[in-house]
């Protein structure tokens, strides 16, 4: 039988009795699915227990900006796939970034980035450098002696992407995290283009892992949320105490929307890079087309690291239109099936034009040393029939 506390005296008014309502304390069984704990904070017996949760991370649930049990549910998972030890679950992808940034960096620090990067963090990069006077020194992601020469004795961090947006390039995540280790500053890799079922960072020696859970995790395009993982459990101790000052906590129906999610990533996986290849190879054919952005296609720069890194390239293509912006335009608003929409990761297949869209915060500089171009058009290929969206694709092109 279910213990409900408190024991609420029929003594009392309604009005109290409607405010004052028995909760269940379950013990003999569990649930299937993970319950959905909307609340706030917890109530404790004893003072005491309530003092010391709220100085360790590993302490009772004591109030929802720390964690809650299904933020916690989703944060084991991801550290479970990762190959972690332990993670911090964001309201939003930028929000696990500016965490480890933010949490880990001073002013005058120095940290190098690779050079292709998503928008939204290359913004943050160029925002660390104006307001917190944060030095950054760019390198290719694949150059470990680039690393090496650019570091100084206040260099932190090396930032890198598993597979960079849009460009798709893989980084040499073993030989920058080696490097990194060697030089002693801190590996994050922000893994939301292969998830931890196409790479896992942590075997190739990074010391955190970011994602945009908004993205493949959740897989549905019903939730904003981002993760921190930790190989080790003193990193994750000094974020997590600034963490929640910050207050970037993810919501429990989130949590709960991509922990159901999370359980067909593995299904959906397989999916979205068998149609990216079906894509990708049909897109290299196709006169309109000038280069197609995959590394899964030999022509792709990262081609083989791909091979040695990934166990699948992906869903996530780009392709560069012979035409420029205005047939880039003409493909987006020609799409039928495909959907013109920010984000990726998702079921349905997304397309967007970067260069005005999530990368619009870059300079043409910028853009230029990504490699984004005023033509360049990215797809998030989703796991509709392949000749559905084939079909689709090159009725647009045509
Ligand atoms: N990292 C990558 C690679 C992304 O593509 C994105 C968003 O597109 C983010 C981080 C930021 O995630 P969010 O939009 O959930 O804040």
């Amino acid at each position: 039988m279910d213990d409900f506390r408190p024991d609420t005296p029929s003594t009392l008014r309604p009005e109290t009795r409607a405010i004052h309502q028995p909760r269940p304390d379950i013990e003999g069984s569990r649930s299937i699915s993970m319950p959905i704990y909307q609340t706030s904070g917890f109530v404790f017996d004893d003072p005491a227990v309530m003092a010391e949760a709220m100085g360790r991370p590993d302490g009772a649930y004591v109030y929802g900006r720390y964690t809650n049990p299904t933020v916690r549910s989703l944060e084991l998972a991801v550290a479970g796939l990762e190959g972690g030890t332990s993670a911090i679950a964001t309201g939003s992808g930028m929000g696990a970034i500016n965490t480890v940034l933010l949490g880990l960096l001073r002013p005058g620090d120095h940290l190098v980035a690779q050079r292709s990067l998503y928008g939204g963090t290359a913004a943050m990069l160029n925002d660390l450098v104006d307001r917190f006077g944060i030095e950054i020194t760019y390198v290719p992601e694949n150059d470990p002696a680039a690393l090496r020469a650019a570091v100084r004795p206040h260099t932190k961090l090396v930032y890198l992407e598993t597979i960079s947006n849009p460009m798709t390039l893989v980084a040499d995540l073993p030989g920058m995290c080696e490097a990194a280790r060697e030089l002693g500053i801190v590996s994050v890799v922000d893994n939301t283009f292969a998830t931890p079922l196409l790479c896992r960072p942590f075997e190739h020696g990074a010391d955190i892992v970011v994602h945009s859970t908004t993205k493949y995790l959740s897989g549905h395009t019903d939730v904003v949320g981002g993760i921190a993982v930790f190989a080790a459990q003193d990193l994750y101790e000094k974020v997590w105490h600034f963490a929640i000052e910050l207050g970037a906590t993810a919501d429990p129906f989130a949590a709960w929307l991509t922990l159901r999610g999370l359980q067909t990533l593995a299904l959906r996986m397989e999916r979205h890079c068998a149609n990216a290849h079906t894509l990708a190879t049909r897109l290299a054919e196709h006169p309109a087309v000038t280069a197609v952005h995959w590394p899964g296609l030999a022509s792709h720069p990262s081609y083989e690291l791909a091979n040695k890194l990934l166990s699948g390239c992906g869903g996530v293509l780009s392709f560069d239109l012979a035409g420029g912006r205005a047939a880039g335009e003409r493909f987006m608003s020609s799409v039928r099936l495909a959907l013109l929409a920010p984000s990726l990761g998702g079921v349905e297949t997304l397309v967007l034009h970067p260069a005005s869209t999530s990368h619009r915060a870059l300079s043409p500089e910028e853009l230029t040393r990504s490699g984004i171009g005023e033509g360049t058009v990215r797809v998030s290929v989703g796991i509709e029939h392949p000749e559905d969206l084939w079909a689709d694709v090159s009725q647009a092109l045509a």
